[in-house]
């Protein structure tokens, strides 16, 4: 599939659309998904254009992977969580919807069920604020 440059995560890196931001770098950008499946369930994509883990350059790939680890091990000490679960998924078949190559940061909660993929919108407010928690240790 080819890149398409107007996908919703390439607008919030113009800053064209609105988003929870933690943490951004020269070739990386993380925020809060909208449509969390666990408390504190975020994001974490490359700068440069790439529709998933193949069609995007390796050293944008490897800056997207050492954003996850840090802003994981945020998430690990404002949660405090009893496991994180990292997911990055390749094509509609495998659960891609956002055709940007993005990781997801889980939070696993003994106990909580996790809701289902891109369903239930968070609370705006409680967003807002685990947003600036989790950048505070950044
Ligand atoms: P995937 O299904 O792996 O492509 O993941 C796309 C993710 O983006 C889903 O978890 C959605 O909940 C999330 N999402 C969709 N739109 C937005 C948005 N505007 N801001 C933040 N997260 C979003």
């Amino acid at each position: 599939m080819a890149y398409d440059p107007d996908n919703i995560f390439a607008k919030i890196i113009r800053g064209e659309l609105p988003s929870f931001k933690v943490y951004e770098d020269d070739h990386t950008f993380s925020f809060m998904d909208i449509f969390p499946q666990t408390r504190g369930h975020t994001l974490v994509i490359p700068k440069t254009a790439g529709e998933d883990l193949f069609g995007t350059e390796e050293k944008d790939v490897q800056a997207a992977i050492r954003t996850t680890r840090k802003v994981a091990a945020a998430i690990d000490k404002v949660l405090q969580p009893d496991g994180i679960r990292i997911a990055q998924f390749n094509r509609a078949p495998a659960g891609q919807t956002v055709y940007h190559l993005h990781f997801h940061i889980l939070p696993v909660f003994e106990g909580v069920d996790f809701r289902h993929h891109n369903t239930e919108q968070a609370d705006m407010d409680e967003l807002k604020e685990l947003a600036a928690k989790i950048a505070a240790e950044l």
